[in-house]
């Protein structure tokens, strides 16, 4: 039955018609439970009915034709209780509607179940008999199964329909993902495709043999460039023998056997890719047969090697390409790795087919303060390469080719969102006060690129948060102490009499080095942050070296350590600090400081050791992202999960208020440097919990202290007891919301003034 399951599905999502892969799934259907008819009705919410739309066994004129209302007949029933309906004799129940078109007055056993996709009837699949009779529980579940896994391959159809839809009454079409970061942008799409893989290659023929031979000797070289560069950076940095790995790889692409079979593969024919495939994929073939296991594992090496002359192929191509003026980046998954190869091309705005809300590639976004859309769902990616397009990061609304009227209505926003930027910036010398004289310090959140940009400062009295492993992802190999210590003195010197806290690196998670591959079922409960940099001490002491003479003649630096769990790791990392900073005073002629060093507060067990961590560390930062994640048990990226994943859920707020309370009985200073800071909402919460310091991008800065300057800190107060009552995010949403509104605070939370 399984198989039988898996072909039917498979079936569906391959057809690029979606009614003809209907109508052959209901045939699929009906032969496999032997019965003598399966119908597919799909909902139409705006219509308030179930359309019928395949069928075998009822007529065919109704196809596309019979509409059942919601609340009308068995499929209605089915369609309102949400779950299946199994009836021996159809016509003699009270629900049954007779639809004279469909011609089924000769069938009585009805088994219908819904097709249901994220909480939403999508459909209704339906089998019927002539013989009255229960079906049976196996064929009930056989239903039951194949409608889960049709919901989503139908929910993909759709989006994919939308795209390709043209109708003569709308010019544009609609798609809807998460809003992630907000904003407008109106401008053209430009795809971003994954890095090929050699199984993704396509075998093509080309006949033009020199060019070919040409495009692989070249890449070829390349590879072996990049390749020693890499073992030289690597020196020092991964053990002597591990580096026999980077040899070895040079010694097989200077092999002439391999090169030579290639070659003689583009000689008959293959263009450069497809011969490189063809070689490399009969070797690994070879190799993966062999009963040894140290011999299997070559052929791992010889994909990966494949791999980058592959992509050194490519990258010939990808050169040649033009980027729009107005650029707004798609791809499958938008990561901060490929948002930071991007950012210098001047995106407007980004969409990722996957992922969610608070990813470290929507962090980006908003703190270049571009719209972001995550979550759009699968559409092949090609549909969308140089179309025209509006973003509403507020909504999550993607309109694609849109027509003069929707474009003439975009762009008055996009003036208002414009012009309020204006306003907003006048404050940017002032203090970040309330109207009756609570101020809060305002830091910003750096990171973003080597080079520090001023009028980033928008009026922030230092940083608050320096997130290393961003100028840490943008290369292939890790970067030397002397590069690390130009980064951090530029840092330091952009804020010379205000503190600078610089974290050390995070990755894992969603952060991943193309240099540094981690391969996890859990990477956010794996991996990741402290974790990685104690297991590996020449990872972190050459940051903290770099860092502590990068602090020279500044004394600004405060050093700030990521996913802490306990108070073993704090002593751990201190201890290694401590050694650096031993190290640094010896070699150095100069006075060397001892920075402040605190800890994020993001994962939720340091909630309940906030006494202990506060004899070891001068400060704490809340990392609210993470915290949320955490605590909530819903990952920061994950589409399905989406609407969970909400920093305002009252047992993020009620944790974030304990911290507070907690923190100012133990005397220690508190930040936040989380999204949450940057949000209006979230930024008087903070405020009227207690927190110190709010860290966020430079895009809010302004926007925080505007917010501030226009709120008693006395309704901060009251806007916290209320909210700290409620049982809901949505509650708590809704009640900011009205909040922010009644203070004409609103065009911070959606488009237009
Ligand atoms: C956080 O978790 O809130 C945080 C600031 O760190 P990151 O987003 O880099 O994980
Ligand atoms: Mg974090």
């Amino acid at each position: 039955m399984l198989t039988t399951l898996r072909r039917i599905v498979l079936a569906l999502t391959k057809e690029p018609e979606l009614d003809l892969a209907l109508q052959h799934m209901v045939t699929q259907v009906k032969e496999a439970m032997a019965t003598e008819c399966c119908s597919v009705y799909f909902a139409d919410y705006e219509q308030e009915h179930f359309l019928l739309m395949a069928s075998d066994g009822l007529a065919k004129a109704a196809h596309g034709q019979v509409a059942i209302g919601f609340s009308e007949g068995l499929v209605g029933l089915v369609g309102q209780r949400e779950e299946p309906i199994n009836i021996a004799n159809a016509q003699q129940h009270p629900r049954f509607k007779h639809s004279p078109e469909v011609k089924e007055d000769d069938f009585n056993a009805f088994l219908g179940t819904p097709i249901i996709h994220q909480r939403k009837v999508l459909g209704i699949i339906s089998v019927q008999q002539k013989q009255a009779r229960q079906f049976t529980e196996n064929e009930e579940a056989f239903l039951v199964t194949l409608a889960a896994q049709m919901a989503m391959a139908i929910a993909d159809a759709e989006a994919k329909g939308i795209i390709n839809r043209k109708t003569s009454q709308q010019h544009w079409q609609k798609l809807q993902g998460i809003p992630a970061s907000p904003g407008l942008a109106i401008g053209h799409f430009y795809v971003s495709y994954p890095q090929a893989q050699l199984s993704s290659v396509s075998l093509i023929k080309s006949s033009s043999f020199h060019k070919q031979s040409k495009l692989f000797q070249q890449a070829v070289s390349k590879t072996i460039r990049d390749l020693g560069q890499m073992s030289q950076r690597m020196q020092g940095v991964i053990p002597e023998d591990a580096l026999d790995i980077f040899d070895m790889y040079k010694h097989m692409l200077e092999s002439a056997s391999l090169g030579d079979e290639i070659i003689e593969k583009i000689r008959l024919g293959w263009n450069a890719e497809s011969a490189l495939k063809i070689v490399i994929e009969q070797y690994v073939m070879q190799f993966e047969a062999v009963d040894d296991p140290y011999i299997r594992e070559r052929a791992t090496d010889i994909k990966d090697l494949a791999n980058r002359v592959l992509f050194n192929l490519q990258e010939t191509k990808v050169k040649t390409t033009d980027f729009p003026e107005d650029m707004v980046l798609i791809a499958q998954d938008v990561t901060a790795a490929l948002l930071a190869e991007y950012q210098h091309k001047g995106i407007k705005a980004i969409v990722s087919l996957s992922g969610s809300t608070n990813s470290h590639a929507v962090i980006l976004a908003r703190a270049l303060g571009i719209p972001a859309i995550m979550g759009v769902g699968s559409i092949p990616l090609a549909s969308f390469n140089n179309k025209q397009v509006i973003i509403d990061g507020y909504s999550g609304e993607i309109f694609l080719s849109p027509d003069q009227n929707l474009l003439k209505e975009y762009q008055h926003l996009v003036v208002e969102e414009q012009e309020l930027h204006n306003i907003v910036k006048e404050v940017i010398d002032l203090p970040s006060i309330t109207r009756d004289g609570k101020s809060v310090e305002l830091l910003l959140n750096a990171g973003l690129g080597v080079e520090f940009d001023h009028s980033m400062k928008n009026g922030a009295v230092g940083i608050g948060l320096y997130r290393t492993e961003i100028p840490f992802m943008d290369r292939n190999c890790f970067p030397s102490e002397q590069e690390q210590f130009s980064w951090y003195r530029k840092v330091l010197q952009s804020f010379p009499r205000q503190p600078v806290v610089m974290r050390t690196l995070d990755v894992g998670g969603d952060k991943a080095l193309p240099y540094f591959p981690i391969t996890e079922d859990n990477p956010f409960l794996g991996w990741r942050g402290i974790r990685i940099t104690l297991d590996h001490p020449e990872i972190f002491l050459v940051q903290v070296r770099a860092m502590l003479k990068a602090n020279i003649g500044f004394g600004n630096l405060e050093i700030l350590l990521p996913m802490i769990s306990g108070v073993t790791e704090v002593d751990d990392a201190i201890r290694l600090i401590n050694q650096a900073y031993f190290e640094v005073s010896s070699e150095s002629t100069e006075p060397v400081s001892k920075p402040k060093i605190g800890i994020m507060l993001e994962v939720p067990a340091v909630i309940f050791q906030l006494k202990e961590l506060s004899q070891r560390v001068d400060f704490f930062s809340v990392g609210s992202n993470d915290l949320t994640q955490y605590l909530l048990a819903v990952d920061r990226n994950n589409t399905r999960v989406a609407a969970l994943y909400d920093a305002y859920h009252p047992a993020v707020l009620r944790a974030l208020n304990f911290i507070a309370e907690h923190a100012q009985q133990h005397l220690i200073e508190l930040s936040l440097c989380g999204e949450l800071a940057g949000e209006p909402g979230g930024a008087l919460l903070l405020l009227a919990m207690g927190y110190d310091k709010l860290s966020m991008n430079s895009h809010n800065i302004a926007r925080i202290k505007w917010v501030l300057r226009h709120i008693d800190y006395t309704q901060t107060q009251q806007i916290l007891r209320h909210c700290l009552m409620l049982t809901t995010a949505k509650q708590v949403h809704n009640y900011i919301n009205e909040q922010l509104e009644l203070l004409g605070l609103g065009g911070f939370v959606r488009a237009g003034k």
